[in-house]
Protein backbone atom coordinates (compact mmCIF):
# COMPACT_ATOMS: atom_id res chain seq x y z
CA UNK A 1 0.00 0.00 0.00
CA UNK A 2 1.11 3.38 -0.93
CA UNK A 3 1.31 6.68 1.56
CA UNK A 4 -1.98 7.30 0.26
CA UNK A 5 -5.37 4.95 0.79
CA UNK A 6 -8.37 4.72 3.14
CA UNK A 7 -7.85 3.12 6.53
CA UNK A 8 -8.95 -0.80 6.91
CA UNK A 9 -10.61 -0.59 9.75
CA UNK A 10 -9.50 -4.73 10.13
CA UNK A 11 -6.32 -4.26 10.55
CA UNK A 12 -4.53 -6.44 12.90
CA UNK A 13 -3.83 -3.51 15.61
CA UNK A 14 -7.60 -2.35 14.83
CA UNK A 15 -8.70 -5.76 15.60
CA UNK A 16 -5.97 -5.60 18.99
CA UNK A 17 -8.15 -2.55 20.51
CA UNK A 18 -11.25 -3.88 19.94
CA UNK A 19 -9.77 -6.95 21.32
CA UNK A 20 -10.53 -9.57 18.43
CA UNK A 21 -7.11 -10.59 18.49
CA UNK A 22 -4.60 -11.13 21.82
CA UNK A 23 -1.90 -9.11 22.12
CA UNK A 24 1.04 -9.14 24.81
CA UNK A 25 -0.21 -5.79 26.78
CA UNK A 26 2.94 -3.71 27.80
CA UNK A 27 1.23 -0.41 28.62
CA UNK A 28 -2.80 1.30 28.45
CA UNK A 29 -3.99 4.41 29.58
CA UNK A 30 -7.25 6.50 27.79
CA UNK A 31 -5.13 7.24 24.48
CA UNK A 32 -2.80 4.33 23.62
CA UNK A 33 -1.74 1.20 23.78
CA UNK A 34 1.70 -0.74 24.08
CA UNK A 35 2.24 -3.88 23.39
CA UNK A 36 5.10 -6.34 22.81
CA UNK A 37 6.05 -7.35 18.94
CA UNK A 38 5.43 -10.66 18.19
CA UNK A 39 7.82 -10.86 15.41
CA UNK A 40 10.76 -9.11 17.62
CA UNK A 41 14.04 -7.86 16.53
CA UNK A 42 15.15 -7.59 19.56
CA UNK A 43 14.41 -8.71 23.22
CA UNK A 44 12.11 -6.55 24.81
CA UNK A 45 10.67 -4.97 21.03
CA UNK A 46 7.26 -2.85 21.40
CA UNK A 47 4.97 -0.94 19.69
CA UNK A 48 2.94 1.87 20.32
CA UNK A 49 -0.44 2.83 18.88
CA UNK A 50 -3.51 5.30 19.18
CA UNK A 51 -6.46 3.30 20.43
CA UNK A 52 -8.72 5.49 18.34
CA UNK A 53 -6.89 7.28 15.73
CA UNK A 54 -7.87 6.28 12.20
CA UNK A 55 -3.87 7.10 10.77
CA UNK A 56 -2.30 4.92 8.83
CA UNK A 57 0.71 6.65 9.04
CA UNK A 58 2.54 10.00 10.17
CA UNK A 59 1.30 12.08 7.15
CA UNK A 60 -2.53 10.98 8.41
CA UNK A 61 -2.24 11.65 12.04
CA UNK A 62 -3.81 14.44 13.85
CA UNK A 63 -0.81 15.90 16.04
CA UNK A 64 -2.29 15.71 19.27
CA UNK A 65 -2.88 11.66 18.91
CA UNK A 66 1.04 12.32 17.58
CA UNK A 67 1.47 13.45 21.10
CA UNK A 68 -0.10 10.96 23.04
CA UNK A 69 1.70 8.31 21.06
CA UNK A 70 4.78 9.71 21.67
CA UNK A 71 4.19 10.66 25.29
CA UNK A 72 3.68 6.42 25.66
CA UNK A 73 6.94 5.83 23.46
CA UNK A 74 8.78 7.86 25.63
CA UNK A 75 7.30 6.12 28.68
CA UNK A 76 7.42 2.40 27.63
CA UNK A 77 11.34 3.82 26.29
CA UNK A 78 12.33 4.54 29.97
CA UNK A 79 10.79 1.37 31.22
CA UNK A 80 12.77 -0.72 28.57
CA UNK A 81 16.22 1.05 29.48
CA UNK A 82 15.48 0.87 33.64
CA UNK A 83 14.70 -2.50 33.49
CA UNK A 84 16.32 -4.59 30.57
CA UNK A 85 19.67 -2.84 30.57
CA UNK A 86 19.83 -2.12 26.71
CA UNK A 87 22.83 -1.10 24.92
CA UNK A 88 20.90 1.46 23.13
CA UNK A 89 17.48 1.65 22.00
CA UNK A 90 16.09 2.42 18.62
CA UNK A 91 13.07 4.03 17.89
CA UNK A 92 11.38 3.81 14.72
CA UNK A 93 7.95 3.94 12.16
CA UNK A 94 7.49 2.99 8.53
CA UNK A 95 5.54 5.14 5.86
CA UNK A 96 4.40 3.20 3.32
CA UNK A 97 4.84 -0.72 1.90
CA UNK A 98 7.89 0.22 -0.29
CA UNK A 99 9.40 1.98 3.09
CA UNK A 100 8.83 -1.18 5.21
CA UNK A 101 5.29 -0.65 6.81
CA UNK A 102 3.48 -4.06 6.60
CA UNK A 103 0.56 -3.07 9.38
CA UNK A 104 -0.94 0.70 8.11
CA UNK A 105 -1.97 1.70 11.71
CA UNK A 106 0.42 4.13 12.75
CA UNK A 107 2.59 2.65 15.39
CA UNK A 108 6.24 3.03 16.55
CA UNK A 109 8.32 0.49 17.29
CA UNK A 110 10.94 0.65 20.44
CA UNK A 111 13.74 -1.52 19.54
CA UNK A 112 15.92 -2.42 22.49
CA UNK A 113 19.24 -2.82 21.12
CA UNK A 114 22.60 -5.31 22.57
CA UNK A 115 25.88 -5.25 21.13
CA UNK A 116 25.72 -7.52 18.63
CA UNK A 117 22.37 -8.60 18.82
CA UNK A 118 19.84 -6.89 16.34
CA UNK A 119 17.41 -9.11 13.87
CA UNK A 120 16.37 -6.90 10.22
CA UNK A 121 12.66 -5.74 10.12
CA UNK A 122 10.71 -8.46 9.36
CA UNK A 123 13.06 -11.34 9.96
CA UNK A 124 9.23 -13.21 10.42
CA UNK A 125 10.71 -15.57 13.43
CA UNK A 126 7.46 -15.26 15.72
CA UNK A 127 8.54 -15.33 19.41
CA UNK A 128 7.79 -17.46 22.61
CA UNK A 129 4.59 -16.61 24.23
CA UNK A 130 5.69 -16.98 27.40
CA UNK A 131 8.84 -15.33 26.90
CA UNK A 132 7.03 -12.24 25.69
CA UNK A 133 4.92 -12.30 28.97
CA UNK A 134 7.88 -12.47 30.76
CA UNK A 135 9.36 -9.27 29.44
CA UNK A 136 6.50 -7.53 29.50
CA UNK A 137 6.00 -7.81 33.38
CA UNK A 138 9.79 -7.29 33.68
CA UNK A 139 9.05 -3.88 31.50
CA UNK A 140 6.33 -3.05 33.76
CA UNK A 141 7.89 -2.72 36.79
CA UNK A 142 10.40 0.11 35.70
CA UNK A 143 6.91 2.31 35.13
P1 LIG B 1 5.63 -2.40 10.24
O1 LIG B 1 6.36 -3.34 9.34
O2 LIG B 1 6.37 -1.17 10.62
O3 LIG B 1 4.24 -2.13 9.71
O4 LIG B 1 5.50 -3.13 11.62
C1 LIG B 1 4.51 -4.05 11.93
C2 LIG B 1 5.03 -4.81 13.10
O5 LIG B 1 3.93 -5.48 13.68
C3 LIG B 1 6.08 -5.86 12.75
O6 LIG B 1 7.26 -5.61 13.49
C4 LIG B 1 5.41 -7.18 13.12
O7 LIG B 1 6.33 -8.06 13.69
C5 LIG B 1 4.39 -6.73 14.14
N1 LIG B 1 3.20 -7.55 14.26
C6 LIG B 1 2.46 -8.11 13.27
N2 LIG B 1 1.39 -8.75 13.77
C7 LIG B 1 1.44 -8.57 15.12
C8 LIG B 1 0.63 -9.01 16.21
N3 LIG B 1 -0.47 -9.74 16.01
N4 LIG B 1 1.00 -8.66 17.46
C9 LIG B 1 2.13 -7.94 17.68
N5 LIG B 1 2.94 -7.52 16.69
C10 LIG B 1 2.61 -7.83 15.43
Amino acid sequence: MSLEGNYDPDNIFAKIVRGDMPCVKVYEDANTLGFMDVFPQSSGHMLVIHKRSKARNLLDVNPDDLAHIMNSVQKLTRAAKATLNPDGIIITQYNGAPAGQTVFHLHVHIIPRYEGDLKPHASGNMADMDELQALATRIKAGF
